[in-house]
């Protein structure tokens, strides 16, 4: 029989790349409480409904890429394919509206996207994701992008490329919309059948269509910033302005518009050149109507999601690293079949004062235990056996000077200590 293998497109994180994934995290809920974030920890799957009407029945994440069954009481769920719109779901459900605004809430977590797997892009991925909801200030849109770029700078990244765009609003998006029609129209049998299909239905996906002939036609399409509203106008401006005014290096990208219909005015996304094809490790903006797509009141909202497989593959590519993982300090080793008892209390007491610790039950010689006690990098080995056992004492030995010495057993925790503060391994 064929062994079992993890689906396509889903990845193990295991060993050193899950020390820098909890790394990644811990960094995560550093900058989330600096900036005020709380975490909410949302399900993994929703209502259908949430993203087709939240993201847009007719964007590629909803039209091809969701992971939808049917559940034994008959309904449709989805595995999220992103955080956002759950994020809001649960701000209406819990009625947040009621509390302090802006409410600023941060998540993490898997999300499932039925994608054509590559290197930096999985059907099973991770975000974290940072929303602030209720205000709608440009000032909000350039603390999110800020956000964003001081947890990148806190884990060593740098050199990221920040395109922002702005994407209107409902107010100029159905000018915008006739204007991009008109363009189409002429030229419709030339786009793809996805486009072509969308052409009455959301002819603005078209600029998100990745096939390289829809990309060369919508080189010369009309774009939304020309037909900004003075109100999108004026945000723009600020979010513009204001990013310059913190030190933000952004360059304004007319021609991004981003997968999910949500958005509204400020779009952005941020690129690594280590990523290769799949180059955005970042991607956010504003989305005041979706709290009213998804059945709530008017919510204003902005906000980003990044993929930590992304923001890794970028550490390894620019050689930041996240520390040591941290190791084991001691290992006991078990010099006589009689002590394996006296061993474990050992260990036991070792633990339990702070001190991470281990030792053999493979029933390993001596020699064996020290080698393994060295493999796993151990920096003192604790050694009890018949003579330590009768003279109530334990032999230590420090293996990186390889100094061997023997102390009274009531001593050993108290020494154990001083070595670990010595070498400034406290964690
Ligand atoms: P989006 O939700 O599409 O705006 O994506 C936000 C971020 O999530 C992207 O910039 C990527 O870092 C990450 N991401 C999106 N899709 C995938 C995927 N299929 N695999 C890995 N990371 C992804």
């Amino acid at each position: 029989m064929e062994a079992i293998r993890a689906p396509r497109g889903t990845r193990d994180v295991l060993g050193d790349e899950s020390w820098k994934w909890a790394h990644v995290l811990k960094v995560c809920r550093e900058v989330a409480c600096d900036f005020g974030y709380s975490e909410a920890l949302l399900p993994i799957f929703e209502h259908t409904e949430l993203f087709s009407r939240g993201i847009g029945d007719t964007t590629d994440v909803v039209e091809k890429e969701m992971y939808t069954f049917t559940d034994r009481g008959d309904r449709s769920i989805t595995l999220r394919p992103e955080l956002t719109a759950s994020m809001v779901r649960s701000y209406l459900e819990h009625d947040m509206r009621r509390l302090p605004q802006p409410v600023k809430l941060w998540g993490w977590g898997p999300m499932f996207r039925y994608e054509r797997p590559q290197k930096g892009r999985y059907r099973q991925f991770q975000q974290v994701d940072f929303e602030i909801l209720g205000a709608s200030s440009a000032l909000a849109d350039i603390e999110t992008i800020d956000t964003s770029m001081e947890l990148y700078r806190r884990l060593g990244i740098s050199n990221l490329q920040v395109l922002i765009n702005s994407v209107g609003c409902p107010n100029c998006r159905p000018a915008y919309r006739a204007a991009l029609k008109t363009f189409m129209e002429s030229r419709l049998g030339e786009f793809c059948d996805t486009c072509q299909s969308r052409f009455e239905r959301n002819p603005l996906r078209v600029l998100d269509c990745k096939k390289p002939g829809c990309r060369e036609l919508s080189e010369s399409a009309p774009l939304v910033v020309d037909s900004l509203c003075g109100e999108c106008r004026e945000h723009f401006d600020v979010v513009t302005s204001g990013l310059s005014e913190i030190g933000a290096e952004v360059r304004v990208d007319n021609r991004l518009v981003r997968g999910l219909d949500y958005y509204t005015k400020t779009a952005y996304e941020i690129l690594a050149g280590e990523l290769g094809s799949q180059n955005a490790v970042c991607g956010g903006g504003r989305y005041d109507n979706l709290a009213e797509a998804i059945g709530g009141p008017h919510v204003p909202g902005v906000g980003f999601a990044s993929g930590i497989e992304r923001i890794v593959l970028t550490m390894e590519g620019q050689g930041a690293h996240p520390g040591e993982a941290p190791r084991t300090d001691v290992y006991v080793v078990t010099a006589s079949p009689d002590s394996h008892m006296a061993a474990a209390s050992l260990l036991h007491e070792i633990r339990v004062s702070g001190i991470s610790a281990d030792m053999d039950y493979m029933n390993r010689a001596v020699k064996a235990q020290m080698k393994h006690a060295s493999s796993i990098g151990a920096g003192l080995v604790c050694i009890i056996g018949d003579e330590e056992t009768s003279s109530g004492t334990v032999g230590i030995k420090d293996m990186t000077s390889g100094v061997q010495e023997s102390a009274p057993r009531e001593e050993v925790l108290a020494r154990l200590a001083a070595w670990r503060e010595s070498r400034g391994t406290g964690r």
